[in-house]
């Protein structure tokens, strides 16, 4: 029997938003992911597998060879590099905006800016590209809470609807990025396994230009 092939999602909006794209290619969870303590799951087609693993590791696990394809955030991509993947396709899905928020008077211009975030390597590179120097703390959560207690003068994080900000007092200050997921393709996969993975690609691709959100 051949390998299985074995996609990597991560819980929540990834995996909410990516199964609706497999089921139309026969591709559905035998067990509710969301519910099941099983993080390798059969599907409806015998030959593909889910497993089911944090959203920052996905790409690890794709790079390395543990999955052959994967679902993860341009977030993820941009913060860790993105090295050893293909990001064949833009799934347009869980979008929102990297931003730089803080107070409404809070200024990004004079003296050296203390900016908290989880996503230290895009906010450092977002700021050296503007010649500024800036303080980095790095957070793992509730970045919204910084500068509430004087932690930080401004965070960089995702926003969707802007009502997290809202509701600490923040508000967006300027856009770093637009953000969805993309299919990442292990490399080796997708030499050795073209013959499995191309036609797969060319379906959810078709599934994805034929929804009519885009
Ligand atoms: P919102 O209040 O709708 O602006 O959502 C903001 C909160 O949801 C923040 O804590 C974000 O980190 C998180 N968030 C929003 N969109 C996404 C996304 N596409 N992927 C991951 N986290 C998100």
């Amino acid at each position: 029997m051949p390998e299985m092939l074995t996609i990597a999602l991560s819980k929540g909006r990834i995996l909410e938003q990516t199964l609706p794209l497999l089921s139309p290619l026969g591709i559905e969870p035998l067990e509710d992911p969301e519910r099941s303590r099983n993080l390798v799951l059969p599907t409806t087609d015998p030959a593909v597998r889910l497993i089911i693993v944090r959203a920052t590791d996905v790409p690890t696990y794709v790079a390395g060879g543990g999955a052959d394809v994967g679902v993860a955030g341009k977030d993820v991509l941009m913060e860790q590099g993105g090295h050893g993947l293909y990001e064949p396709i833009d799934l347009g899905i869980a979008r929102c905006r990297l931003m730089v928020a803080g107070h409404p008077d809070a200024s990004l211009e004079g003296r050296r800016l203390r900016v908290a975030t989880k996503f230290v390597n895009i906010t450092r590179r977002h700021f050296a590209g503007k010649g500024r120097q800036v303080d980095l703390i790095k957070l793992y959560g509730s970045m919204e809470l910084a500068p509430l207690v004087g932690l930080a003068d401004v965070i960089v994080d995702l926003v969707d609807t802007g009502n997290t900000l809202r509701a600490n007092g923040l508000e967006p200050l300027e856009q770093i990025a637009d953000i969805s997921s993309r299919l990442v393709v292990n490399k080796a996969s997708m030499k050795l396994r073209h013959r499995e993975i191309k036609p797969l690609l060319g379906r959810i691709a078709e599934v994805v230009g034929h929804r009519d959100d885009r």
